[in-house]
């Protein structure tokens, strides 16, 4: 199973439309919530699934303001 931690980045295999690869991890549990790193935009994702999106953890995202 994938190593995750609230607040790590991770790089998706597939780009989201707004560009960005980048997500932040916002809930971990049987599902995962990301947000993009682009756009703000939240989706939860069922582990399985998150784990065939995911290309690589980044680790600790830097603080963001909200
Ligand atoms: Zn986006």
């Amino acid at each position: 199973m994938v190593e995750l931690a609230l607040g790590d980045l991770i790089q998706t295999r597939k780009k989201h439309p707004c560009g960005s690869d980048q997500w932040v991890v916002i809930r971990v549990g049987a599902d995962i919530k990301i947000k993009c790193r682009g756009c703000g935009r939240i989706v939860m994702l069922e582990r399985a699934e998150f784990e065939k999106r995911m290309k690589k953890n980044l680790g600790k995202a830097p603080a963001e303001g909200d």
